[in-house]
């Protein structure tokens, strides 16, 4: 390996999905690819940016580019402390959370943002899209804190702030107002919808929060049907409404697990009309693991989680976040990207070395979240790598307890 100021190069093993070399799609990369979809490469870089990468005879260990985080709630990180659930229910979440939000200063959203935003930038990742709790006494400091935290880490971490409040609250004066100091933040435009979505009050919200985020420019993330019961209400209700009027921005729909209760007909139906609306889905395995489905001190049986594979085989960009971490809503959790795919891969029986178990941990993430770079490593793409110097899947799979990270040329961790 080698390095001067911002300019180095490696050889590792890439996932094909996450490769083009200077041969575009003609190299014969098919046949480089082993059984575990790795092609080895060498990657050169100069003055933050990649100048080259060429398919190599062999080579040791994985490459990722940085990675992307795009379901997250900064303002709540780490208050499992003084605000725990060990019932592990939605509704004790929801209490907690409400009870932490009553008492949340400007000093403890700066810490614990800036204690995530560390995190995140030593495991790898190069963009976070948070949730802000955006109603009620802590909801002010929440963007205050994190509005400069996002200043702050430009240069090393793009932050993206989505206000979090009931659609409801879209419809009302103050909805009106909040909608536009958060344009004018350059952030969007968010809010839950939980069942049972019996129907009007909702789907005002839903269709203002739509109208709202048309004319400011602002995308929509939705939490929705974060839920155990009445699969799909609330997706329903938004599908009615979409409908029926024209939405210029794109559409986030966070979490969508009640869709894996719905049976295989109405899901495809269901499916095929989120596709025509051009809907993104952000599925949380971990989250949605812990909280949904409990029935007192019995396992569950039933386990909602957005269906995967049936969403992306309908056409919709599927991604995959970590949401929660150590607080109410789910203890664990550290801002990790490679723990994230440890954890969620076996949860939603994904294997990486396919493409559509790798994308919404990538690629489909990263357009998600409309960044600018898709994370292909290619001539022109950001120097921004994670590199494993040892082994493949199962290493990360494991969880490696160390890995290199290389942000616009510069090993900021490792090699
Ligand atoms: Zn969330």
């Amino acid at each position: 390996m080698l390095q001067t100021s911002r300019s180095g190069a490696l050889k590792a093993r890439c996932p094909r999905l996450l490769l083009e070399t200077a041969l575009g799609n003609s190299v014969d990369v098919p046949t480089a690819a082993g059984s575990d979809g790795l092609i080895p490469v060498s990657i050169r870089w100069r003055e933050g940016v990649i100048d080259a990468v060429d398919p190599v005879p062999e080579a040791e260990g994985l490459v990722l580019p940085r990675l992307v985080e795009p379901h997250a709630h900064l303002d709540k990180a780490f208050s499992w402390k003084d605000h725990p659930n060990p019932d592990g229910t939605f509704a004790a979440a929801l209490a907690a959370n409400y009870r932490e939000h009553q008492t949340r200063t400007l000093q403890q959203v700066q810490a614990r943002g800036e204690r995530a935003l560390q995190l995140a930038w030593r495991h790898g990742l190069r963009a976070i899209r948070s949730h802000i709790d955006s109603v009620g006494p802590g909801a002010a400091c929440s963007w205050e804190a994190l509005t400069a935290l996002r200043q702050q880490w430009l240069d090393r971490l793009e932050l993206q702030l989505v206000a979090l409040v009931p659609v409801e609250h879209w419809s009302t004066r103050d909805g009106e107002q909040l909608a536009a100091t958060v344009a004018a933040a350059g952030g969007a435009l968010g809010g839950f919808i939980q069942p049972p979505c019996r129907g009007r009050q909702e789907r005002r919200g839903l269709r203002r929060l739509l109208e709202l985020a048309n004319q400011l420019g602002c995308p929509v993330d939705l939490h929705i049907d974060e839920a155990s019961s009445h699969p799909a209400a609330g997706m329903r209700q938004l599908l009615r409404v979409m409908e029926s009027m024209e939405v210029s921005v794109p559409v986030t729909c966070s979490h969508a697990s009640s869709l894996a209760l719905l049976r295989d007909g109405p899901l495809r139906h269901l499916s095929d009309r989120m596709a025509r609306q051009q809907l993104q889905v952000v599925a949380l395995p971990l989250t949605n693991g812990w909280l949904l489905g409990r029935q007192g001190d019995n396992t569950p049986l039933r386990r909602p989680l957005a269906p995967i594979r049936q969403l992306q085989t309908a056409g919709l960009r599927v991604a995959v976040g970590g949401d929660n971490v150590q607080d109410p809503w789910f203890p664990g959790g550290q801002l990790d990207p490679l723990a994230l795919m440890a954890m969620s891969l076996p949860l939603a029986q994904l294997a990486p070395w396919d493409h559509h178990g790798l994308k919404p941990f990538t690629t489909d993430a990263a357009q998600l979240m409309g960044l600018a770079w898709d994370g292909v490593l290619r001539i022109g793409a950001p120097a921004d790598l994670i590199h494993l110097q040892q082994g493949g899947w199962p290493e990360l799979l494991a969880i490696p307890s160390a890995r290199g990270v290389l942000a616009g040329g510069e090993w900021v961790q490792g090699p």
